[in-house]
């Protein structure tokens, strides 16, 4: 087919939604060149503007909404669906985001004749189960492969894969992606699960208050071998399972390639903020996150005013819950790469260096000190 490649990014200003739309519009992008289209629920935040992409606020839980943002566009030939929402139980989260995902379609399918592919992000707690189920239920055995079979719990990941399939297995020249990432390193001050940020701005607290940077998770966390997911990695391949004939109507796990143990990332952190390393103290009671941080909001209004930082709300920047959960978990959750290297996609991260790539990012955007 000789038509340009028009991407639609369903969460342009989230962690990998980000990141896609730094990579895309690069004049060496794999099927370029790139015209790119991007949505997000809000205003174009201001540490979003410069990417060469057409911005679009669209509410695609609203199906009326979705259906006059997007039924025009089209020119549509590549979908890369990266968002979600995050309800108080995991049926909630299926009704919610299958909804988010059918309306995105119904608008996009039956008006883009060229659409060839879509892109659907989903996670490693396609083996674990969702947050809720973690501990409750029995995970998969590690190292995850994508051929295991799904879990008996309800997962709106599940959800989405069936709609994804039920769709392009419609309409003959339509092909799918299925992109698994563990926990993401990378750039998005508003992302509903962002491990950076949330880090870089505990650092910033206890470097402020002259209090010790602790680790509150499990000693096996600390000493555990864990995986993380590059955002940019994610992104690439994003794009290559959207230009490469290998890639098609299969489901990819996306790690950075190598493991970390969490001692060894804590070190670059107190690096970053001119923090003592603290090692992690086992006879000690541990502390959540979320309780040590739960009156830090003046705190934190007077260090983004003081360094003349981008105006940020603590509990958007800071999402102890999540960090909690990630510190906490046992060390050992590893996935395999071999699957995505079969195919064709030889990307990799060094783990420590992506985490410090992504700090450094966070603190050149004035998000943190
Ligand atoms: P995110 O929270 O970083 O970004 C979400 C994006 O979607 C934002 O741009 C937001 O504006 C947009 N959005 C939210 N609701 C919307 C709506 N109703 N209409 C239009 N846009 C809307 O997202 P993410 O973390 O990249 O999550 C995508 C998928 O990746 C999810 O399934 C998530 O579970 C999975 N995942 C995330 C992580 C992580 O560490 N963040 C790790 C593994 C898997």
């Amino acid at each position: 087919q000789t038509t340009q490649s028009v991407a639609l990014i369903l969460g342009v200003t989230g962690i990998v939604g980000n990141s896609l739309a730094d990579i895309l519009p690069l004049s060496d992008t794999p099927g370029g060149p790139w015209k790119v289209y991007g949505v997000a629920r809000r205003l174009r935040p201001p540490w979003a503007a410069d990417n060469p992409i057409h911005y679009i606020q669209c509410d695609i839980s609203d199906a009326a909404d979705a259906d006059a943002k997007l039924s025009p566009l089209t020119d549509i030939t590549h979908i890369f669906y990266v968002t979600w929402a995050n309800r108080s139980t995991e049926i909630e989260n299926c009704e919610v985001n299958g909804a988010m995902l059918r309306h995105t379609l119904a608008a996009v399918v039956p008006n883009a004749p060229n659409l060839r592919h879509i892109c659907l992000q989903t996670g490693l707690k396609h083996y674990t189960g969702p947050f809720e189920a973690i501990g409750n239920i029995q995970s998969h055995d590690p190292p995850f492969t994508e051929d295991l079979p799904r879990l008996d719990y309800p997962n709106f990941y599940s959800t989405l894969e069936d709609i994804l399939f039920d769709e392009t297995g419609k309409k003959p020249g339509l092909n799918w992606s299925v992109h698994r990432p563990g926990m993401i390193f990378g750039f998005s001050p508003t992302s509903l699960m962002n491990i950076i940020c949330t880090l870089c701005v505990y650092a910033s607290i206890c470097k402020r208050e002259n209090t010790p940077l602790k680790f509150t998770g499990t000693k096996s966390s600390w000493n555990g071998f864990s995986v993380g997911s590059d955002a940019d990695l994610i992104a690439e391949q994003h794009i290559w399972s959207a230009v490469d004939p290998n890639a098609k109507n299969e489901a990819f796990n996306c790690s950075n390639g190598d493991v970390f143990k969490w001692k060894h990332l804590w070190r670059v952190l107190a690096e970053r903020f001119g923090l003592e390393y603290e090692e992690f103290d086992e006879g000690e009671a541990v502390v959540s996150l979320a309780e040590r941080m739960k009156d830090k909001g003046p705190v934190w209004g007077e260090i983004v005013r003081e360094n003349g930082l981008v105006e940020t709300k603590l509990e958007e920047v800071g999402v102890w819950w999540f960090a909690d959960v990630m510190l906490g978990l046992e060390g050992g959750l590893v996935d395999s790469m071999n699957k995505s290297k079969e195919h064709g996609f030889l990307g990799f991260r060094d783990s420590k260096k992506s985490f410090g790539h992504w700090i450094d990012k966070v603190k050149a955007h004035k998000i943190v000190p």
